[in-house]
């Protein structure tokens, strides 16, 4: 039986080896606002790497929603939602939600993360299915893995290997099936195709679950998302408040009223865990109005990924194809990636590197985002400075 100090030593030994292989995560300490601009230790720097899609982080109009909020509502609920923690702005955030997202109902969760969690286990039983696109965020891997339906998995995009896995789980005798994907793939900025997921999902009697993170509030139509902007329905949606709206935190599954009035009495991470706090509440809900009429800020967000693509592809930078504002610069390797980061920022540009575990090992990249706060000058700016650290780390010839 080995002692706790052996223990320490273990855990050492493998944070050692992290290290090692150059996947050391470090983080930066930003002081002041998440915006197009952050102070980081001291400097002034150009950020591409927030999910601030459409520049609402600092939005004034939502810190007033906040404060507002607060003063009516305080500042927590102590206690989970059935107790004594639902406010009437959590169930209008709820109605407002759904209504933006062509729901019948909501429910709220403390993150994404938790409504992935919990959004399967009380849905799916032993004698069910679920078919999970292989690239999907951690959060729905560990939410399949908490239920206790059989599950299938199939190749990034790969409707072959959906149809096949469809296949599976219908001869294998499943009583319902359930097809879950993000809407927009994070490490990629690839799209789901959700016309074909839905032809298959109808031909198999099958249902779409959607995490649509990374599209809510600017892809389609007032930018309710990727079924909107495919033009298809979908039977769930999850998401998150963390990103487009507002950036703060919060999740929620949206879905029809018998799915949401199920989650409220048997979702693990909704009955075990706190309120979301009032600020939260009343900023989401000035978001969804600003989010809902905020075609410039749309429009000025993939003008600004249409320029940002096309100045890295002329600077001689291998990139991921596609129009969504996540710009992936693909480097292969951890080290360099890191290389990479570490230069831009000595050039004025915060940018972080992704290796394994995040992709996969041989994949590094830096992962850019686009958002509606960047000006031109200060794409013109990040321009010179990649295309100066590409030849400094040799990325570029
Ligand atoms: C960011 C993200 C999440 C997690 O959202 P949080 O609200 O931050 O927990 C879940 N799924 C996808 C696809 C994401 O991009």
């Amino acid at each position: 039986m080995a002692d706790r100090a052996a223990f320490l030593v273990h855990l050492a030994e493998t944070l050692r080896g992290i290290e090692a292989e150059g996947l050391m995560k470090r983080e930066r300490q930003i002081s002041g606002p998440q915006g197009a601009h952050v102070e980081m230790e001291g400097r002034r720097m150009l950020n591409l790497c927030a999910n601030n899609y459409l520049g609402l982080a600092d939005d004034a109009r939502l810190i007033a929603a906040a404060k507002a909020a607060m003063d009516a509502d305080g500042y927590g609920m102590a206690s989970v939602r059935f107790i004594c923690g639902t406010e009437t702005s959590h169930r209008r955030l709820e109605a407002r939600l759904a209504e933006f997202l062509g729901m019948e109902d909501s429910i709220l969760f403390a993150a994404c993360f938790d409504a992935n969690g919990g959004v399967f286990e009380p849905l799916l039983g032993p004698e069910d299915a679920v078919i999970s696109d292989s690239l999907n965020h951690a959060s729905i891997i560990d939410g399949i893995r908490l239920c206790k339906a059989r599950r299938f998995r199939y190749a990034n995009a790969d409707m072959d290997d959906l149809e096949a896995q469809l296949r599976a789980a219908r001869d294998g005798g499943a009583r319902f099936i359930l097809i879950a994907t993000d809407g927009v793939f994070s490490m990629d900025g690839y799209l789901a195709k959700l016309p074909e997921i839905r032809a298959l999902a109808d031909a198999y009697g099958a249902m779409v679950l959607v995490d649509d993170c990374h599209a809510t509030g600017f892809m389609g139509p007032q930018g309710r998302g990727t079924p909107a902007h495919f033009g298809v329905s979908v039977d769930l949606l999850t998401g998150t408040l963390g990103k487009a709206l507002g950036g703060a935190l919060g999740g929620y599954v949206a879905g029809p009223q018998v799915v949401i009035d199920l989650l409220r009495q048997r979702a693990r991470p909704y009955l075990f865990s706190n309120a979301l706090p009032p600020a939260v509440v009343g900023a989401a809900l000035a978001a969804l109005d600003i989010v809902e009429g905020a075609d410039d800020l749309r429009a000025q967000l993939f003008d600004n990924a249409r320029y940002w693509r096309a100045g890295l592809e002329a600077a001689g930078f291998r990139l991921l194809p596609g129009a969504h504002p996540i710009v992936p610069v693909m480097v292969d390797e951890a080290p360099l990636a890191q290389a990479m980061a570490r230069e831009l920022a000595q050039r004025g540009v915060h940018v972080a590197g992704f290796f394994f575990p995040v992709v996969p090992r041989g994949k590094a990249r830096i992962r850019t985002q686009m958002n509606a706060a960047l000006t031109r000058d200060d794409l013109d700016f990040a321009l010179e400075a990649f295309a100066g650290t590409g030849r400094a780390v040799g990325v570029l010839a």
